[in-house]
């Protein structure tokens, strides 16, 4: 119920078009294979993805992964790569109030302009792609936009604090077409986001590997998309 409210109210619509279709690639939580196997691919194609951090997470484990260290952040910055928040603990905004998501916000954002040179984090990942009606309002004040993970393509009226996703995940991956989302994000001007977690031969179901990458970039190519990482995507799809 409560993410059906953060879905269908409290919109903040925006016109997405594009002279051309867009693809934006991402990755969530930053698993240190992210960059590791997944910056390789994007490097052979001249690409730059949308990396979203979660300060808490540095150094750590999860589903027993290990997650990014503060250099793999540091290099894929320098490398050119965008920086986006998703909070500092990665936690839900339906488990916790508004203020305490703007004090999370808060601190991810100095942890990482602390680490990173001063960087301003302008885009933000919803953690677990679940949005709360309630925090939606201080999404849009803080961030040029919030991304979820409904699958589709963005195009016409968007909402843009809970722009829709695919997902790069193992899980998913088998029933996506990438040729025809593609093509759908070409014909209709639209904007294609896909995110992921890890990248391996032996993903987790969250995750995919070198090859679904590349076969997505593949696809984007055929089809004429321009691929930009989300921020500046953004600024691309709004004119
Ligand atoms: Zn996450």
């Amino acid at each position: 119920m409560r993410r059906r409210a953060g879905r269908y109210l409290g919109r903040r619509p925006i016109q997405i078009k594009p002279p051309r279709g867009v693809l934006s690639l991402s990755f969530d939580d930053i698993p240190a294979s992210a960059w590791r196997a997944g910056g390789p691919v994007l490097g052979a194609h001249g690409l730059k993805a949308t990396f979203y951090v979660c300060g808490g997470l540095a150094g750590g484990t999860n589903l027993d992964l290990p997650q990014f260290e503060t250099e793999d952040l540091q290099a894929l910055y320098a490398d050119g790569h965008e920086v986006g928040c998703h909070t500092f603990e990665h936690v839900s905004s339906l488990a916790i109030s508004p203020r305490v998501l703007e004090a999370s916000w808060a601190r991810n954002a100095a942890w990482v302009a602390e680490r990173l040179d001063g960087a301003v984090m302008d885009t933000f990942a919803w953690p677990f792609g679940d949005c709360a009606l309630e925090a939606k309002s201080g999404a849009a004040r803080r961030f040029k936009l919030a991304r979820g993970v409904r699958d589709g393509v963005n195009a016409g009226r968007a909402d843009r604090t809970n722009l829709q996703a695919i997902g790069l995940e193992s899980r998913r991956i088998p029933g996506y077409d990438f040729d025809a989302l593609c093509a759908e994000a070409a014909q209709t001007n639209g904007w294609l986001i896909a995110y992921g977690h890890d990248v391996s031969d032996s993903p987790t179901p969250y995750g995919c590997t070198q090859r679904d990458i590349e076969r997505l970039i593949l696809s984007a190519k055929a089809a004429g998309l321009e691929i930009l990482p989300v921020s500046r995507a953004f600024d691309r799809v709004t004119g």
